[in-house]
């Protein structure tokens, strides 16, 4: 997943992180600093879902950690900084959400059956505390139709699937919408 979103530029910078389930208990992490487009054995860590916060653990590890605490079918977690989830996630912060709707591509998604579906993809403002950024994901999510990602203003998107390949097909699925509704919606 780190190296897919590396290659195509959608962790700048050493950004973004990435992990995916051992078991109920722990979950493999991006290490802080971790250069995502070239990671191997050592930018990993084994964090546990619900203990102390472990030493290398990035800033952003209570996003992945909780929504594993809140999602058991959940297998693997993606955060990245593409362009244009950074760029739609802040022109609709204040609705709160952003519609995709009518888009074949729609399909990509675990459950979606025809593109004669409209997907709210929730958006929370950005918030350094990330501690206090997942309570209100989790409070948003528990209230909002199911989905496969988020939105963070002005940050970027996180996306999830039962196993590393889903989550990589929603990664795609995810940048390809988000760049045609970019492309529809012009330049403001
Ligand atoms: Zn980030």
């Amino acid at each position: 997943m780190a190296r897919f979103a590396g290659a195509r530029g959608w962790v700048p910078a050493t950004s973004g992180n990435f992990s995916v389930r051992m078991d109920e208990k722990r979950a493999a992490l991006t290490a802080t600093g971790a250069n995502k487009a070239a990671l191997d054995e050592a930018g990993v860590i084994e964090a546990e879902i619900a203990g102390a916060k472990h030493p290398r653990a990035s800033a952003e590890a209570p996003l992945h950690l909780r929504r594993y605490a809140a999602a058991p079918e959940i297998g693997a977690i993606s955060h990245m900084h593409s362009m244009a989830a950074t760029v739609l996630s802040r022109r609709h912060a204040q609705a709160g959400f952003l519609r995709l709707e009518g888009w074949e591509l729609l399909k990509a998604f675990s459950g979606v059956t025809t593109h004669e579906t409209a997907l709210d993809i929730p958006i929370v403002p950005n918030d350094q505390d990330t501690e206090r950024l997942a309570s209100l994901v989790e409070e948003k999510l528990a209230a909002a139709a199911p989905v496969h990602g988020y939105l963070i203003a002005g940050h970027g998107l996180y996306v999830w699937g039962r196993t590393a390949a889903d989550t990589i097909r929603h990664m795609e699925a995810f940048d390809f919408l988000l760049t045609a509704q970019l492309h529809e919606e012009g330049a403001r």
